[in-house]
């Protein structure tokens, strides 16, 4: 249950009820509120004289839930907004891993000369052997720093573990939530506490409810910020990398109020079935898309398999504007 408190109440009192009734507080649009668990269906009688407005939902997607809110989110990053009633996709393109100067500026002139304003690239990368390229780290939060003042472009960045979680939010202006971390609770907690923009992930195991509960997590420490990123899960089948669960991004744009982003690089693991998986997504309506393409994919550090050339690259950005248009998106 969410309750809006009434506008008049001290600090201590709120303090006060919050505990009484187990429920989260946080502030919101110079507003206080409360989140109970979902099983209380109708106002406790010692809360009832401090509520403003409450509302009954049927399971703990709760914040992030239509019956809670109907309209979608709007998020700001920047300059540019995507969700709400923008009818904007944005296009977050880039290499998986920042791996040098060179590279970064590369691909960094690529978006600039195709107007896409958004750039990708790990710096802190979660993977899945200890013997493998780990990321540069803060030397490459710094390069993607330099890269926003060269280029104005936004950056958005992940986050592995908690230790680096405050330099992320610090210096990126959308933190990415990676498969592996989504279920970091500390991650998500720190990441409530901030109001920059968050793209969380899907875990690859996780069910949608499970999933949309993390982002919970986020809302209900005081982020409106939240996008969440279907990225591929894991089924039965092993031909491709990941399965896209576009039915997944059905349901989450009709049942929750957070924009959609889908991911398809991470889906597919191999560049050839990239771009038609991208035309899908872009034909359901989406609010943003997260895409690897790297100057030499052949030559990258972490996830070779699937990034896209800058030629393959541009070639499918180009079509993305007639089936975006046709839903009435426009690719920003
Ligand atoms: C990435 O975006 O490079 C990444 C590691 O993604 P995921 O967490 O979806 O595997
Ligand atoms: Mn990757």
């Amino acid at each position: 249950m969410i309750i809006h408190l009434k506008g008049d109440l001290a600090p201590e009192k709120i303090a006060t009820l919050a505990t009484a009734h187990e429920a989260i507080h946080f502030r919101s649009e110079d507003r206080d509120i409360l989140v109970l668990s979902s099983k209380i269906t109708s106002v406790p009688t010692a809360l009832a004289p401090y509520v403003d407005q409450s509302f009954v939902m049927s399971s703990d997607i709760q914040l992030a839930s239509k019956d809670y809110q109907s309209y979608k989110r709007n998020i700001k990053i920047r300059q540019d907004v995507l969700g709400g009633n923008t009818n904007h996709t944005m296009m977050m393109a880039g290499p998986c891993s920042i791996e040098s100067w060179e590279q970064i500026s590369q691909t960094a002139e690529l978006l600039k000369s195709l107007n896409i304003k958004t750039l990708r690239a790990g710096c802190f990368k979660p993977r899945t052997s200890p013997y493998t390229f780990q990321g540069m780290g803060e030397e490459g939060l710094k390069m993607l720093v330099k890269v926003r003042e060269t280029y104005g472009l936004n950056i958005i960045t992940e986050v592995k573990d908690s230790s680096h979680v405050d330099l992320v939010i610090d210096h990126a202006d959308i933190v990415q939530i990676g498969t592996k971390a989504m279920y970091d609770q500390s991650i998500l907690r720190k990441c409530g506490k901030s109001t920059k923009p968050v793209l969380l992930k899907r875990g690859f195991g996780t069910t949608l409810q499970e999933f949309v509960q993390a982002a919970e997590f986020i809302l209900s420490g005081g982020n409106p910020n939240v996008m969440l990123c279907e990225r591929g899960i894991r089924t039965f089948e092993n031909k491709t990398r990941f399965t896209l669960d576009l039915t997944g991004v059905a349901y989450l744009k009709e049942f929750t109020n957070l924009p959609v982003v889908v991911d398809p690089s991470h889906a597919m693991g191999y560049r050839y079935g990239i771009p038609d998986l991208t035309r899908a997504a872009v034909a359901m309506g989406i609010d943003g898309l997260l895409i690897e393409t790297h100057p030499t994919p052949e030559l990258a550090k972490s996830d070779a398999a699937q990034q896209l050339n800058f030629d393959e690259f541009t070639k499918m950005f180009h079509s993305l504007k007639p089936v975006a248009e046709a839903v009435g998106q426009k690719l920003i």
